[in-house]
């Protein structure tokens, strides 16, 4: 018999510091209940911060039960990806899925658009690991918090004319510069306050260490103080300021809450992280779903493992300084026509998009269908048996259960489960 085209995976994991310990752990729950993670114990002091579900040579993941990478099974059957994805990016799968666990902050970061990427891979290899773009979108599994994009200008000089430490760690002639010209409302005005909002970010991230370290502990105690005058520090997202300031101890990262949005998301919301996008996550858990690459540049908010990519010249360069409103950052999904339960996150762009399936509790089978791209599904909630023709074996979709599928081929399932929940990142060209 042919060899199968639909297959499940076992996936790579990161133990980033910043990852939720041991059950508490979205991806530690998910390999334990996954069918196809032999070997994989739950141990409750390991950070298990991210699996991984792709063919990223940092973390790759195999045919279940082999000891053969995905990506050198896509070398063999380069088929398997659709022609148009094949022709596209050159036999390679262009995206990666990810779920990531977190309860404490990740890196306030940014990812560099293809030229910048491959400018960034030749003169720093080591610290650059491909030469990819890396688009991005985060699907909340739980209430999830993050920063994503600058705040809009009104906003920010609302919190520079506040916070003292603020403006003092932005400095009085920037922060000058930029409260008169975000003030007055015509485009002259408001185009000299985007210029002076760069200026601004660089500062802060250029601001001397020990400044920057006093500052925040000075800001620290006045914080603390209000709050035991019982005074509320809501409106100055002071407990957010705490919060962060006590996992990131003077780190500048700190005061990145009061120029970019603060961005809260319920289960199955989502934001868009595009290139040059100003982000870091707060906490919470979610599918993340990304171009193939891995190059982050750094601001702070960084550990030990971290912080050898702090580049905080490149991230003030890099950006894009395009104030928008929280509300802007939260996606709009679109339904499908032709199936009640598909939505999909589509970012616009060629590399990726998402579709969630979520077959209510009633429904028996289900038929996973047909797309011209490969596509991978992880199974987050309930359990079925899938069947393909090239398969033999009936798969396990159990809630953990990431499993490729190649372009062209359908899976019926059979639901076990009351209701069954996933999602399917595919290539969209
Ligand atoms: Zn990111």
């Amino acid at each position: 018999m042919a060899e199968a085209k639909v297959f499940p995976l076992k996936c790579g994991t990161q133990l980033y510091l910043w990852g939720k310990k041991g059950r508490q752990s979205e991806v530690a729950r998910l390999l334990e209940s996954s069918p196809y993670q032999s070997g994989f114990s739950l141990n409750s002091e390991t950070t298990y911060a991210e699996l991984w579900m792709g063919t990223h040579r940092k973390s790759p993941c195999y045919v279940a039960d082999t000891d053969k990478t995905l990506e050198a099974w896509i070398d063999e059957h380069p088929d398997c990806l659709g022609k148009k994805v094949r022709e596209k990016f050159k036999g390679q799968l262009p995206f990666l899925m990810k779920v990531l666990s977190f309860d404490t902050a990740l890196p306030l970061q940014a990812h560099p658009n293809k030229k910048h990427a491959e400018e960034l891979f030749a003169r720093h290899p080591e610290k650059y690991p491909d030469d990819n773009h890396k688009p991005e979108i985060a699907i909340a599994l739980t209430p999830m918090r993050g920063m994503c994009g600058f705040r809009p200008l009104s906003e920010i000089a609302g919190y520079l004319k506040e916070i003292p430490e603020l403006y003092e760690a932005i400095g009085a002639e920037v922060s000058e510069e930029f409260l008169s010209a975000a003030g007055a409302s015509d485009a002259a005005h408001q185009k000299a306050a985007l210029r002076s909002l760069k200026k601004c970010f660089r500062a802060l991230m250029l601001c001397n260490d020990e400044v920057v370290a006093k500052l925040l502990a000075v800001m620290d105690k006045r914080i603390n103080k209000e709050i035991a005058a019982g005074r509320d520090v809501t409106a100055s997202n002071g407990e957010l300021f705490l919060q962060l300031h006590r996992q990131y101890p003077a780190d500048r990262g700190c005061f990145a809450i009061y120029l970019l949005n603060v961005v809260d998301i319920d289960p199955n919301q989502a934001i868009d992280v595009p290139v040059n996008e100003a982000h870091a996550y707060i906490s919470g858990d979610c599918v993340e779903v990304l171009a193939n690459g891995d190059n982050v540049v750094c601001g702070g908010l960084t550990d030990k493992q971290f912080s050898r990519l702090n580049d905080f010249e490149t991230l003030s360069d890099m950006l894009r300084y395009d104030p928008a409103p929280c509300s802007d950052k939260i996606m709009q999904t679109k339904p499908d026509p032709a199936d009640p339960n598909v939505v999909f996150y589509d970012p616009g762009i060629d590399d990726f998009a998402v579709a969630k399936i979520e077959i209510p509790s009633k429904t028996k089978s289900y038929v996973i269908s047909r797309m011209s791209s490969a596509s991978i599904v992880l199974v987050v909630k309930g359990d079925a048996t899938g069947t393909n023709v090239t398969a033999g074996e009936p798969i396990s979709f159990k809630r953990g259960a990431a499993i490729f599928i190649s372009a062209n081929q359908d899976v019926k399932l059979k639901i076990s489960s009351r209701g069954l929940l996933m999602f399917r990142a595919y290539c969209p060209v």
